[in-house]
Order: structure tokens, then sequence, then C-alpha cells
């Protein structure tokens, strides 16, 4: 597809004033552009590259946005150990086709650390991470309203790595009637398995040896469901037996759920999601799979592999080609 930009502007433009990014984008939109979004928080890997080759494939103007929202993170959470390399991250975003790279100071998003209105998504929020990180989800729920805001995407990329929150993102736009498309993209993974993660920089390298028991728990507990399995504490009890088998990773849980309402099930059928979360020293890591269960057999998303193209995601000549291995592609729903 071609895409007419009508930024005038060759390359990638920094900006980090609220102002300066709605003036660029309300001139782009009266000119007819489409507007394709993902919010990151920096310290880019190939999971955000697939968000950006998804944006850059379907829009006229792709806005990448640079911000670690401190109003996601708890009292002793790593907000300050967070990796940051914004030198890095700008030559991702060139190579990606990134028109703006939006990098705003904590000020601009939050005048005077006084922000009066949080954005709260009852039921989705309470089980998984919300039960380990209290007031997390209304972090990341109020940052994405105020993004959404400031952006005015057609559509937004989210990975599906981050199940539970794309499940967040999904209902808040559903529920506040916002005119923006959410997609979620493949989760993707180093070749043995890890799940990509900014925060897998914080590792050892013993304990991003480690780290891959996380991934093979889940595929142990896909191989049972493949095999039959139906009862969903089981495959639960399976999956974190494999995660307790490695000394340097703590658990902190392992849950099936319901995909859609992330609820607990009865027993496997529809759409349903492995979710866990452990912490491997200090750094915490989650990971999943999407199970689709009917009475024909289970077919099993783990995602996609890194080194090989992710679907049919077009990208530059100039960067590594994906294959899909299993994963679904880029979808609205
Ligand atoms: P983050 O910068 O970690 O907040 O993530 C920004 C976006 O990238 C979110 O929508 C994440 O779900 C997505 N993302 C992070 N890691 C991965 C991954 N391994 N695969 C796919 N998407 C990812």
């Amino acid at each position: 597809m071609k895409h007419r930009n009508p930024l005038h502007a060759p390359g990638t433009v920094v900006v980090v004033w609220a102002g300066e990014l709605r003036a660029r984008l309300d001139a782009a939109r009266g000119q007819g552009a489409t507007v394709g979004f993902v919010p990151t928080m920096g310290a880019f890997h190939e999971g955000h590259r697939t968000l950006m080759r998804a944006a850059r494939a379907a829009h006229d103007v792709v806005v990448v946005s640079l911000f670690v929202n401190p109003l996601q993170f708890g009292p002793g959470e790593d907000l300050d150990r967070y990796p940051r390399d914004f030198e890095a991250d700008l030559q991702v975003a060139r190579q990606e086709g990134v028109d703006i790279l939006f990098v705003p100071p904590v000020d601009e998003m939050y005048p005077a650390h006084h922000q009066l209105t949080t954005v709260h998504v009852e039921e989705l929020t309470e089980g998984l991470c919300g039960s380990a990180r209290p007031g997390h989800f209304d972090g990341v729920a109020t940052v994405v309203a105020k993004l959404f805001g400031l952006v005015g995407p057609a559509t937004a990329y989210f990975g599906r790595k981050d199940a539970q929150q794309l499940a967040v993102v999904r209902r808040l736009a559903a529920d506040l009637c916002l005119p923006i498309e959410v997609v979620g993209c493949p989760l993707v993974r180093e070749p043995d398995g890890l799940a990509l993660s900014s925060r897998n920089r914080n590792l050892s390298p013993a304990e991003r040896a480690a780290a891959t028991v996380i991934s093979r728990g889940l595929r142990t507990g896909a191989d049972l469901v493949r095999a039959g399995e139906r009862d969903p504490g089981r495959v639960r009890r399976v999956v974190a037996n494999v995660l307790t088998t490695e000394p340097l990773v703590r658990l902190e849980y392992a849950e099936v759920v319901r995909a859609g309402d992330l609820r607990p099930l009865e027993r496997l059928e529809g759409e349903v999601l492995v979710a866990v979360a452990a912490r491997v020293g200090d750094v915490r890591l989650i990971d999943n799979m999407t199970i689709r269960v009917d009475p024909a057999g289970a077919s099993v998303d783990l995602g996609v592999t890194a080194e090989e193209p992710i679907g049919d995601i077009p990208r530059p000549e100039s960067t590594p080609t994906f294959t899909v291995q299993g994963g679904a592609p880029c979808a609205a729903r």
C-alpha cells in the first residue's frame, strides 16, 4: 500500500511537547491522513518493531510514544532501573519508518504531578498481574487514555505479550466510546523461547539462561492440552511445576482463564489464556499463550520467533526478515 506523508518531514521527527504533537497531527489529519499509534516505554526490541511495522503498513502517519509512565509503577518497583536507551531507540524508529517519536517529559504528561482523573477498568484488572501490582492497570489505563487523547489515532497497536493490558485497553476504548481500533499483534520470542522484554536487559547471564524455563513451562502445558487434557487446574499445575524446577526463578502465578474476560473456567473450551508471571532475580517477567479449544482439538498460539519474518507485515528492505511460527497475525479482535 502506498501512503502519503503530509507531515512533509522525511525521517523521524522527535517531539517532546504535547502542543506540538497535536498541531502536527491536526495538520496531517486535516489533509486526510490517518494516524497509526504505538505506545511504548522504550528500550526497543523486535516486539516493538512488529507493532511499528503493522502501523507503518496501514497508515499515512505513524506515531510512537516513548514514555516510562511513573503512574503504572508501584512503590519498590523498577521505575528507576527500567532500561532507557534513547539513541538506540531513535535508530530503530528511523529504520522502521516512524514519522513521529513522541518523548514527553513526565511534567508534560502530568503537569505539576497533579493528575486528579484516573481511569479504572473493573474486573479485568482484578486477577493475574492486577493482584500482584495493585494500581498498575489504573496507571496503564490512565496514560493510554491521555495518549489516545493527544494522538487521536485511527488505530493503536499493542502486543499480545501483555495480554491483560490488551484486554484492559480494548475495554477502555469500548466503554469510553473512543473512535480507535485497538489491534493486538503477535508475541515475539527469542530463538530459545524467552519472550522479548525490555526488562530482559536487566538479567545477569545466569538469570537470562534460567529464564527460558518460563516458556518451557508454557510449552509443557501446551503439549498436555494437545494430548487431550481439558482440566484447567491440571494444566496450571503442570506449568507451575516446570517453573519451580529452576532455583533462580520464583513463580508469582500461573493461571488458566477465559481469554475474553480473564475469568476462571471449569473446563478448557473456546479461547483460553494461559498466563504466567515470575521473578528472575530482581526482574519480573510475564509470558502467556492462547489456546483455542473446540471439539475437534486444540490449537496453541505461542507467538512468533524473532530471526524470522512476522506474517505479511511489510517492512523496509534493510531490516531482517521473520517468519510466522504458528502465531496469529495482528488482529483487531
Ligand atoms: P513496553 O515498551 O514494554 O511497554 O511495550 C510496548 C508495547 O510493546 C506493548 O503493547 C507490549 O505489549 C508490546 N510488546 C512488548 N514486548 C513484546 C513482545 N515480546 N512481543 C510482542 N509485543 C511486545
